[in-house]
């Protein structure tokens, strides 16, 4: 195997598998790296591996990934599965690891479709046995074909979260009801971005359809809840919520939290990329410009990762970065580049027309949230919101300083179950913006690899010296 590429790529979701058989289908030598066993990302995970009955159960939808994987495995592109990048250098440098055994390779560009992830949301309970993310359940069907046992309550807000209770519904699981934190009445805000979506209606369809065939089961399925709580000795036993000025409680054995997908952002903080705070949507992204490129040159950012803007956005993003990479490598001149990339461009317009108001209307609002003081915030770490009130209350203004003495956010997940509320709760207690509160600093190795792996690696003239990687490691 080579150790340099023309292109490597992170990810082999929609945006990383066109990114890279575009560019392989140019003769560019290119390799894709995913964690994963098999390509397909988070919406076509294990697709070209189904068994027909899940192919029919996941629906029309799932189905699409195999025109993606199947373009990507003949298009000439290396894929390594199972590799966790751990690191990424500007210059473009990429370590990562694979069956135990650690590499470092170079690229002369790096596309990096590391896609999004559920905003991980504390609430009270949420580290009992019996409390996962929605998406996860949804990837342990598509992967290994499992459903919840028992009585399952789906909780928070986003397409996402009734999609995946009108999958366990139809197949027959015991939902005992969906309690979403959307309000009953949409505030008037959200009728700005109505015009826009009765441009591009197929998506609403879809969705009102799938609200109907929810109303159909007769499932309790409430809005505008608040001081969700998991409660139960060594697992789950009950959820309970309030409503107006009801309080309900169901039985449950599962809880199946979602509360929307934000993008997952740690390669970029890593690279020191220019990363913006999205107000409306309340989460960070990378600064990158129309065809993905952040202010790194050799650096390219493409899919949810840059915004979460679904499966076809994250595919035709994929497409533009992969034209703007072989244009730089002098494959295809300026012309061809334009005139390829415009009907993508037009595409991704069309598509993004309902976004806003989807959006808009499953907004994530950290009001709706008490964040009570007993509440584990850092799982890995188990510190509690209460804690980091308590270091605010004492002067503390920055993010980066909450985790250097709570240690919030310094363990195993690096801050990804904990980071994103973390913000919130800053800004709260400061009365601040979230970007005013600050980012958590990630650093190498972004993934978690024996030492032993880096003590094995080749140290390299001006690269990350294995042995530097723990310095100044106290934010
Ligand atoms: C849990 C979850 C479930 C979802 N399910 C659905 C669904 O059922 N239907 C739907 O319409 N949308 C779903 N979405 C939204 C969906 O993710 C996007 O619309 C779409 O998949 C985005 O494509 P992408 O290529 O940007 O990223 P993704 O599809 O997320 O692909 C990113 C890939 O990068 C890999 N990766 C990440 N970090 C590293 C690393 N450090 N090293 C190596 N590989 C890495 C991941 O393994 C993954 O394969 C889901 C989102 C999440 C978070």
């Amino acid at each position: 195997m080579s150790d340099h590429y023309d292109a490597i790529v992170i990810g082999a979701g929609p945006a990383g598998l066109t990114a890279s058989s575009r560019l392989a289908e140019m003769g560019l030598k290119v390799l894709t790296l995913d964690e994963q066993i098999r390509p397909g990302g988070q919406i076509y995970r294990n697709v070209d591996n189904a068994s027909p009955t899940n192919l029919e159960k996941m629906g029309e939808e799932y189905r699409k990934g195999l025109t993606l994987t199947e373009r990507f495995r003949k298009s000439g592109a290396i894929y390594l599965n199972n590799s966790s990048v751990w690191n990424v250098e500007p210059q473009g440098r990429v370590c990562y690891s694979r069956d135990g055994v650690s590499e470092r390779i170079t690229a002369n560009y790096i596309i990096i479709a590391t896609g999004a992830m559920e905003r991980p949301v504390p609430i009270p309970g949420w580290t009992l046995p019996g409390v996962m993310g929605a998406g996860a359940v949804n990837g342990l069907a598509k992967e290994a074909e499992l459903s919840p046992a028992g009585k399952v309550v789906l909780a928070g807000s986003g397409p996402l979260l009734l999609l995946e209770a009108s999958l366990l519904l139809e197949k027959g699981i015991e939902v005992e009801a969906i309690l979403e934190t959307t309000p009953q009445i949409p505030t008037p805000a959200i009728l700005s971005d109505v015009p826009k979506a009765l441009l591009g209606t197929g998506f609403l369809f879809k969705g009102l359809k799938m609200l109907r065939d929810i109303k159909k089961t007769g499932v309790p399925h409430y809005k505008g809840i608040k001081k969700l709580r998991a409660i139960g000795n060594e697992t789950l036993e009950t959820v309970e919520a309030e409503c107006g000025s009801e309080k309900i409680s169901f039985q449950a054995d599962m809880l199946l939290l979602h509360f929307g997908v934000i993008p997952e952002t740690h390669i970029y903080r890593m690279l020191k990329c220019h990363m913006q705070w999205h107000e409306k949507y309340r989460y960070w992204q990378p600064v990158t410009d129309s065809w993905g490129r952040t202010n790194y040159e050799k650096i390219f950012a493409s899919g949810d990762g840059t915004g979460v803007g679904g499966a076809l956005a994250a595919e035709i993003k994929g497409e533009l970065s992969a034209l703007e990479v072989a244009h730089c490598l002098g494959i295809i001149p300026t012309y061809e580049r334009d005139s390829l990339a415009a009907s993508h461009r037009e595409s991704l317009l069309k598509d993004s027309y309902p976004r806003p108001l989807i959006d808009a209307f499953f907004a994530f609002n950290p009001a709706n949230f008490t964040f009570d003081d007993d509440t584990v915030l850092c799982r890995c770490e188990n510190v509690t919101v209460g804690d980091i009130r308590t270091i605010i209350s004492q002067g503390v203004t920055e993010l980066n300083e909450v985790k250097a003495i709570t240690r919030c956010g310094m363990g195993p997940c690096q801050g990804r179950m904990c980071g994103p509320v973390l913000g919130e709760i800053v800004a709260a207690e400061l009365d601040a913006r979230v970007p005013e509160a600050g980012l958590l600093t990630i650093r190498p190795p972004l993934k978690q690899i024996p030492l032993g792996e880096l003590a094995a690696m080749d140290i390299v003239a001006d690269g990350v010296d294995p042995a530097n990687l723990f310095k100044n490691q106290s934010k």
